[in-house]
This record gives structure tokens, sequence and C-alpha cells, in this order.
């Protein structure tokens, strides 16, 4: 049986104060959920240190939206895996599409960190999906199969089996117009026969999928439900306590 996992994508959200307020009232309550399903909280870089400080002891992680796939240097702007496991990070957002999209993320990058991260012990969360256009087109299961292939060339088996993969339908991020809870089911089964074809049937079967895209607490259940999927990616929904806790809720509710 997989572990459900939840995660918040904070994005360009909240200011360090702000970010300890929210992730010290995920950890008062963390004993809840903590048992049952595993938390990941993805705050912007500057607030990393402190919301991990603030959630330590509560079984909740933290995690990165990004990390660069060198180990020092010259390169202005970016953060090394030693650097953010420095800060108390366990986990690393790759591959989002709003990088692929505005920051020229591509496959080729998207691999580079997911072999830099599992090197260095942080565990990746790694998003592909299809644009709109894509789906209209009938495109989507290639352009998922392609960006599955793409993360993982040339990881190890082992390596492989500590990735997080999180379907985020590009058209459902941020929309308000979630994927049905059939189509999101699809798409994971379509990921884990790729991880089949590359890896073992085995070990397709133990990666965990989590769906993304407009999850709120309302619609959490429709998503839980699938035998397929095993969390979320949560971006707006993540930023309220309520709101995050009424998912996670939701998520252990569904699969008990
Ligand atoms: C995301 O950015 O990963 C995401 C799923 O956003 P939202 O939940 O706001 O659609």
């Amino acid at each position: 049986m997989r572990r459900s996992i939840i995660a918040g994508n904070w994005k360009m959200n909240k200011t360090i104060p702000d970010g300890v307020a929210l992730g010290g009232a995920l950890a008062d309550d963390a004993a809840r959920f903590i048992e049952k399903c595993d938390v990941v909280l993805c705050p912007p870089f500057t607030a990393i240190k402190a919301v991990a400080d603030r959630v330590a002891e509560s079984g909740i992680d933290v995690g990165a939206q990004d990390v660069h796939w060198e180990t020092s240097g010259a390169f202005t702007g970016e953060i090394s895996c030693e650097m953010l496991l420095d800060a108390g990070c366990r986990w690393v957002i790759i591959g989002h599409s709003e990088r692929r999209a505005m920051f020229g993320e591509t496959d080729d990058t998207v691999n580079r960190r997911m072999k830099a991260a599992v090197a260095a012990g942080l565990k990746p969360i790694v998003c592909v999906g299809e644009t709109l256009a894509q789906r209209e087109d009938g495109l989507a299961n290639d352009v998922v199969r392609r960006q599955v292939r793409g993360a993982f060339a040339g990881l190890s088996a082992e390596d492989a089996s500590k990735a997080v993969v999180a379907y985020e339908p590009v058209w459902a991020i941020g929309t308000g117009r979630a994927s049905t809870g059939e189509d999101a089911n699809a798409m994971a089964r379509v990921i884990r026969d790729t991880i089949a074809e590359l890896y073992s049937r085995d070990l397709s079967e133990a990666v965990r999928i989590q769906y993304g895209g407009s999850v709120k607490p309302g619609n959490m259940a429709e998503f839980a439900r699938q035998p397929d999927i095993d969390g979320a990616l949560v971006g707006g929904a993540s930023l309220k306590a309520a709101d995050f806790m009424g998912i996670i809720a939701a998520m252990i509710d569904s699969k008990e």
C-alpha cells in the first residue's frame, strides 16, 4: 500500500513571518494526520529555514520549489542541493509547468535537476502535464510519456523509487478548472505504464503519483478515491491552513 502524500507549493507567496505562522498552524495540528499521510510544505527559498525550524518535530517535511544541478560556483541567483539540505529541505519540486513555461525549463534540465537531487539525498516531486492545446489535439498521453522518460533518463531504479510524480495538467493549474478524477487516474496509469517500461512493473506500482491543478477541500475526495492517485500537489489552497487541512483530511478519509 502506497503512503499518501500531500504537498503545498506556496509559489512566490509568504514572507518569513507569514510562512512561519502557516507552518506553525499545521505543525500544531500534525498529530491529527501525520501517521496517515506525508505532508510537505514548499515555501519560497527565503522562508525555507524558518519554516523548517518551526515544523521540526511535527513530522511535516519541507521542500523547495526548484534547485540547480551544479554543486557550487558562478551561477548567479541559483541554489544548490547542499544549500537546500542545509536549510532543512528533504524534498524539491522539479519541472513545475510555470518553470517550464516562463523560465526555460526543458526535459533535459529537469533530468539534470533530478540526478543532482537524488545524488544529494533530496527527494524529487517531478511535475508533468499537458497544455490545453496538447489535450485538444489528442497529444496529452504522448506529452506526459515524453516528460516522464526525460525526467527519469539515466536514473537507477533505486533513485527512481525515491521520486514522486505530480501529474499537473497545465490548464488546471490556478484556473479553478480541475481535471475529473477519472481522467487524472487514466493519466496516472499512463505514467505507471511508462515507468514500468523504463524499470519494472513492481517499481511502477510502488512510485507515488499526485494529482495537481485546482485541488480544493471540496474536490480532493474525487481524486483521493482513484486507485492510482496517492495525493496532491496543491498551489492556491495550500496558502490557508484551514483549506490545506481540509485537503489532508479528505485524502485520509477517502483512503480509509
Ligand atoms: C501548482 O501550482 O502546482 C498547483 C497545482 O496550483 P493550484 O492548486 O493553485 O492549481
